[in-house]
């Protein structure tokens, strides 16, 4: 396994972690200083070298997403964090605000001034209650020591940073939506383009990213991009929080090199530390339920973006779910399928009807009630929201159609003898076992 030096959780743990004595004492708020004595273009640029890549789902290089914003335009640059973390299987960024929001908190103070923005949002997930309140002590603390405010740790460069909390629904965390719900509208993803580094919120060239993402920047100004690229692979740099789940030992948030894998990540006695007893891997969903599964002879491949990508899928937002080979993949799927029917936002046809169409069939193959001809109409549902391959290029407004159709894919196309025998056998194989249930999706 390879060893990396943590960036990000390098102080979870450390008494007063979450407090800004706590974070200065480690060196907390030193970046910030090295970034203001740059010019905001110097930071940018060193954000582009290091090759950082948005952590929260479609890996997108940061700093080319901040050099979208336009140079010219009148109005005033928003920066949006987008802290709804919602992806089942996900459950890193809360552990960055519990533990750590004054790295996040740093990451959104050299971004605003990178970016010439003074006013950033922090649109958190309703559900974090916890996480929500240990922000805002991080928040005042912040302002109250002159960090934030009229004045920039001194230097003449106003900015003021809000937490403004959701009200529970996933498709807020899609950056449209989120802008949207953001302005106090209903969390409706938009239609792109214009992008909302153009078009964002309320109409002006807004940045929208991830609480890890921006979690790491401090680094980078305080390490240099060369360190931090050295730390991951030729198109991504830096490590990786990556959130264990299902049918491993030892479950949790791990902070690991982009080159780690898979399998070493389920069975190395630090990490997953392996099966239950008697256990095997069956399947591994690598990104969040969103992305597709791969099958137990494919666990040899990085944990990074394009090595997933190569296997037609993705790194997506970390969330590693691990099925055994007691896991109906069958009921799985059909667990998956209605948590995205449930969260589909409704705007768009083929995923309004598309998505509880699969929830039905799925749910009628389950219970013993499939027949033939039930698969090919599944694929045939998924195909009209998403075709698979290739990822992103589905017939919806916005990904939450993909994310719902690519699962259906790639369960079926690779462990299609189980949907049918489920068929062949009238019942489900599995029974009520309880390892038929994985991740939280009962
Ligand atoms: Fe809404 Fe689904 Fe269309 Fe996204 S894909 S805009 S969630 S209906």
């Amino acid at each position: 396994m390879i060893e990396v030096e943590k960036v990000i959780t390098k102080n979870w743990g450390r008494p007063g972690s979450n407090t800004l004595d706590g974070y200065r004492s480690t060196g907390g708020y030193r970046a910030l200083e090295k970034a203001l004595a740059q010019a905001p273009a110097q930071v940018t640029e060193e954000v582009k070298r290091s090759n950082l890549r948005g952590r929260g789902g479609a890996g997108f290089p940061t700093g080319m997403k901040w050099g979208f914003v336009p140079k010219d335009n009148p109005k005033p640059v928003y920066l949006a964090v987008n802290a709804d973390e919602s992806e089942p299987g996900t459950f890193k960024d809360r552990y960055i605000l519990e533990n750590d929001p004054h790295l996040l908190l740093e990451g959104i103070a050299i971004t605003c001034y990178a970016l010439n923005c003074h006013q950033a949002y922090i649109y958190s997930r309703g559900e974090f209650k916890g996480p929500s309140a240990t922000l805002d002590r991080a928040i005042a603390e912040a302002y109250a020591a002159g960090i934030f405010g009229k004045q920039l740790m001194g230097k003449p460069f106003a900015l003021d940073v809000y937490q403004v909390r959701g009200a529970g629904a996933y498709i807020c965390g899609e950056e449209t939506a989120l802008l949207e719900s953001l302005e106090g509208k209903k969390g409706w993803p938009r239609l792109k383009p214009p992008f909302p580094a153009v078009v964002g919120l309320f109409g002006a060239p807004t940045v929208v990213n991830n609480v890890e993402t921006l979690a790491n920047v401090p680094a980078i100004l305080d390490r240099g991009a060369a360190w931090y690229a050295g730390l991951g692979t030729e198109k991504s740099g830096g490590t990786r929080l990556i959130c264990l789940s299902g049918s491993v030992n030892r479950p949790g948030v791990y902070e690991c090199s982009m080159k780690t894998t898979l399998k070493e990540l389920i069975f190395e006695p630090t990490l997953g530390g392996g099966m239950p007893p008697g256990r095997q891997v069956k399947a591994v969903i690598p990104g969040g339920s969103s992305a597709p599964v791969l099958s137990a002879d494919e666990l040899d491949v990085a944990m990074e973006f394009e090595a997933l990508k190569a296997k037609n899928t993705m790194a997506g937002s970390g969330g590693v779910i691990v099925m055994d080979d007691a896991t109906c993949l069958v009921r799985s799927l059909w667990r998956v399928a209605r948590f995205y029917a449930e969260e589909s936002c409704g705007q768009c046809t083929p995923c309004r009807e598309g998505t509880p169409w699969q929830t039905r069939i799925l749910r009628k193959i389950e219970e013993g009630r499939g027949e033939a001809g039930d698969l090919e109409l599944l694929l045939h549902v998924a195909s009209t929201i998403a075709p698979f391959p290739p990822i992103g290029l589905g017939n919806t407004i916005c990904a939450l159609g993909d994310a719902a159709a690519l699962p259906v894919h790639s369960f079926v196309s690779k462990f299609k003898l189980e949907f049918q025998s489920h068929i062949a056998q009238r019942k489900c194989p599995f029974g009520d076992a309880p390892w038929g249930h994985f991740g939280g999706f009962a």
